[in-house]
């Protein structure tokens, strides 16, 4: 590299504020942006799960789960929830969750078409994505969605076949994988991201390799993006199987080991250290989760739990005290986080994890030890795919 391109590469740098004077006060500064990103309301964000019920019976699963549907009358108080909010709104986002979403395709068709009207009414673009087992996504499932705008799935694969099937069961038992293989060899052509999950513990992480090798000889390599997660000792997720779940200490000295195992097969990773000052989207005004019920929540994690809705489509919402805790949940009232050179990357980590331990400080996670490693290992990736653009490998 030459001064001139160093010279450049700096002033890019400094105009990111990744390089800051000394007297640029650059809490402030995150704590501005993070603002503005949370009270703005030109993006409505929903999630909507039409119902709590999953045909998968997995033995880690905490999900609150109960055969109930979303009624008609609630379907109708949750578009008209959403309508209310579409006037100031240029985009929305609605993501299909559950329970498993599929098991209730003709409440998603009819509220994905009224909700599509309404936003050329109001002249708002809309998106949507979806978390799904990926065992109902047939063809012809995966084509409707897409003509629906569901544009990103989510479907989790928790190891090799032999892995996956003891894990990821039908309630009679029945593996799932070459069904959701199958499914995901048709949805990668039709949708525009499809992103694999892998739910990791002691028992299948050593698998990990395996998985992505058989992911290849399905001819999935270049199509996907995989994400995975340890499932951690110190959640309810967890209860009935410590012993196989990390703790955050056990898993940090892991995830430099298992990016590199990606990275070395020749996969793209789904994770990578990216500003995070918006902070999490439950922390954002206009984000909501709805379940069946027609009750409001502000995170994944606690739909169901009826103790910290914060309101329901029925009813006008409230800032009661359930509400306010998300609206105010503030990284920068720790003090290790102001300290902390990773903030604006991380902004205090998942402030569920916080709230339930009742505001105690965040646990650091993942990257804080081995920073240094991950972008290096991300930098590897990064040239990889570019070679195998450059020569029409992929897409
Ligand atoms: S790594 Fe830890 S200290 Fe740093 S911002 Fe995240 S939670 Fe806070
Ligand atoms: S609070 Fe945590 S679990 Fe909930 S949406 Fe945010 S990051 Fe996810």
């Amino acid at each position: 590299m030459n001064y001139k391109d160093a010279e450049m590469d700096l002033q890019k740098l400094k105009e990111k504020k990744i390089i800051i004077d000394d007297n640029f006060n650059e809490i402030q500064y995150i704590k501005v942006l993070n603002l503005e990103q949370r009270f703005a309301t030109d993006t409505l964000m929903i999630t909507v799960a039409p119902t709590l019920a999953c045909n998968f019976s997995c033995p880690y699963c905490y999900e609150y789960k109960r055969k109930i549907r979303m009624t008609p009358d609630i379907q109708k108080k949750t578009i008209y929830f959403i309508d209310q909010r579409l006037k100031s709104v240029t985009n929305l986002g609605i993501w299909w969750y559950g329970g498993e979403p599929l098991l209730e395709k003709k409440i998603i068709w009819n509220m994905a078409e009224q909700l599509i009207s309404l936003c050329k009414q109001h002249g708002c673009k809309y998106s949507a994505g979806m978390t799904t087992n990926g065992y109902l996504l047939d063809k012809r499932t995966a084509l409707k969605l897409r003509e629906q705008e569901v544009l990103w799935i989510q479907v989790t694969l928790d190891g090799p076949k032999e892995v996956h099937d003891k894990r990821r069961v039908l309630i009679n038992g029945k593996g799932t994988f070459d069904r959701i293989i199958e499914n995901l060899t048709n949805a990668v052509d039709i949708f525009s991201l499809v992103k694999i999950r892998v739910n990791l513990d002691k028992t299948n992480v050593n698998q990990l390799p395996e998985l992505l090798d058989s992911l290849t000889e399905h001819g999935l390599k270049d199509k996907i993006l995989i994400y995975y997660a340890p499932v951690f000792s110190n959640t309810s997720a967890c209860q009935d199987i410590a012993e196989n779940c990390f703790s955050g200490n056990e898993y940090s000295r892991l995830e430099t080991q298992l990016f590199r195992e990606i990275v070395e097969k020749g996969y793209v990773l789904a994770k990578h250290p990216i500003s995070a000052i918006q902070g999490c989207g439950a922390t954002h005004k206009n984000t909501f989760v709805i379940d069946p019920y027609g009750d409001i929540y502000k995170c994944l994690n606690i739909i169901g739990f009826k103790e910290e809705k914060i309101g329901n489509v029925i009813l006008p919402l409230e800032y009661n005290p359930n509400h306010l805790k998300w609206l105010f949940w503030d990284p920068l009232s720790y003090k290790k986080c102001q300290d902390c050179r990773l903030l604006p990357a991380c902004m205090g980590g998942c402030p569920y994890q916080t709230l339930r331990r009742n505001f105690q400080e965040p646990e650091c996670r993942e990257w804080k030890d081995h920073l240094g490693e991950m972008l290096q290992l991300n930098y590897k990736s990064y040239l990889q795919q570019k070679t195998e653009k450059n020569s029409g490998k992929r897409v």
